[in-house]
């Protein structure tokens, strides 16, 4: 397909909007008009005061013009009329119009402060041809995602640990996660936890001198739970060593893979006060599990999650995909009945996203189509919210299939604060461990720093020393920002 982007910058959102209707096709932008040898072209222009719109596509005509000194937001205005045209050729209604952006529901709480209830509905759904599901879904995180919030004070501060390790690697996965199965990677695990409790250790350190307090502490990854429990033991002591708990309210750690999952890791957990973890499905067809190289069964997760109950764990949370290779819409809706007859405390719902890095990507796959996800999301959104769970955070991410969301649902009360402080960006996380991100937040203010570790183990083991040097700018960060 042609985008030609004419006499504008919009590029970036106009290929954008044409990756949401024609996912798994190849775009080629060009800046000037010609002839251009192509038989889908979609063309963008302002001239002479006109924001213009062109689209052949398979055969099918469609166009749109606006005069430009009638409008606000140019830029706005060329993705509105575009999403109007590829509407007209395809039939399809993308739910979350010409939205961009990860956070919608920051977008709506700003909306509701700057303007009140009614229009900032009125501007989701009038400006940004948001619908009317979506658009209420966003709200109602708002709503949650407040009360949260509310309770991160200026001193407050949030810890994730990241393993980067797995027992094999699914292939939709983009996180840089190391297979645990592979000798190199295992070799790496004794040193990698080595630096990753002097890591610890510095931060506890820091954290103490500036007196600030922990609110949340999240193991991800990769999968923590691949790790042995005397490991799992350890990493937990060096966090009671180094911190100071008392202020702690929520203890997460990721046992997503179920084949992981064992009684004496789940006893270590519990032992070191351990509140939620989650177990993640991410389906209970083990047709898609097959599919999407998820190397365990339905049963190992129904399993675990019983396992898990035993060992005392009163929150836990499961994650399912939409959108995943192989799934059907009446698949999807079963893993999504089986969940909420399980009752964990949170159900995450994820679109599927096939980044770049996936193996599925990078074998060619084409990407699920959005119409189908969109039902898919829209059976989730009314089966849990009919169910007890309440929708409590949310974010998009690029390559997401049909543009849709990740949704965070919990039973009222049981929501993951971390989660919420973290999409929020409302405190400062300290992020200890490869890839991990520590994110600095000015107390009284909106300003953020950001502190990057090496992306890949054998990386943050050798180079660790300047990870240390790196941590000096917290004191002065602080200093400054108070
Ligand atoms: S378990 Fe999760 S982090 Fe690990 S490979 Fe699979 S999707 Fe990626």
């Amino acid at each position: 397909m042609i985008l030609a982007v004419l006499n504008h910058d919009y590029h970036y959102e106009t290929e954008n909007m044409c990756r949401i209707f024609f996912p798994n096709e190849k775009i080629n932008l060009v800046y000037e008009r010609g002839n251009y040898n192509e038989n889908n072209v979609v063309e963008t222009e302002i001239d002479g005061g006109i924001i213009s719109v062109s689209c052949d596509i398979n055969g099918r005509h469609s166009e749109r013009k606006t005069d430009a000194s009638a409008v606000e937001n140019k830029e706005l205005e060329t993705g509105r009329l575009l999403y109007a045209c590829l509407s007209e050729i395809t039939g399809c209604v993308p739910p979350w119009g010409v939205l961009t952006g990860v956070r919608p529901s920051k977008l709506r709480t700003k909306c509701i402060r700057e303007y009140g209830e009614d229009e900032a509905k009125r501007r989701f759904e009038e400006n940004l041809l948001v619908s009317t599901l979506k658009t209420n879904l966003a709200a109602s995180v708002s709503k949650t995602e407040s009360e949260i919030l509310s309770l991160s004070k200026p001193d407050s501060f949030s810890l994730y640990v990241s393993v980067p390790f797995c027992p094999s690697r699914c292939s939709y996965c983009s996180f840089v996660s190391h297979s645990i199965t592979t000798p190199a990677a295992r070799k790496l695990v004794p040193e990698y936890l080595d630096k990753l409790c002097e890591e610890l250790e510095q931060f506890g350190k820091i954290a103490s001198q500036l007196k600030l307090k922990i609110e949340s502490i999240y193991f991800g990854g990769g999968t923590p739970s691949v790790l042995e429990s005397s490991q799992l033991d350890r990493l937990c002591s060096q966090i009671e060593n180094s911190f100071d708990l008392s202020t702690l309210r929520e203890y997460t750690v990721e046992c997503g893979r179920p084949d992981t999952i064992t009684l004496p890791k789940l006893r270590a957990l519990r032992f070191h006060n351990v509140g939620r973890i989650s177990i993640n499905p991410q389906t209970f067809s083990q047709t898609v599990l097959d599919s999407i190289g998820r190397q365990h069964t339905v049963e190992q997760t129904l399993s675990a999650y019983r396992l898990a109950r035993s060992a005392g764990f009163e929150c836990v949370n499961m994650d399912l995909i939409a959108g995943l290779t192989g799934d059907t819409v009446e698949n999807f809706k079963e893993s999504i009945d089986t969940a909420v007859t399980l009752a964990p405390e949170n159900i995450t719902v994820h679109s599927l996203a096939l980044k770049r890095s996936s193996e599925l990507a990078q074998s060619g796959a084409d990407v699920e189509d959005g119409d189908r996800a969109v039902r898919m999301l829209d059976y989730a959104q009314n089966k849990l919210s009919g169910s007890g769970y309440i929708p409590y955070y949310m974010y998009r991410q690029s390559k997401c299939v049909g543009n849709l969301e990740n949704v965070g649902w919990s039973l009222p009360g049981r929501e993951c604060l971390y989660n919420v402080f973290m999409m929020e960006e409302c405190h400062t996380v300290f992020a200890a461990g490869a890839g991990a991100v520590t994110k600095l937040k000015e107390p009284n203010g909106d300003y953020i720093e950001r502190i990057f570790n090496f992306k890949y183990p054998y990386e943050y083991i050798s180079r660790f020393d300047e990870l240390t040097d790196r941590k000096e700018s917290i004191i002065d960060f602080y200093r400054e920002h108070i």
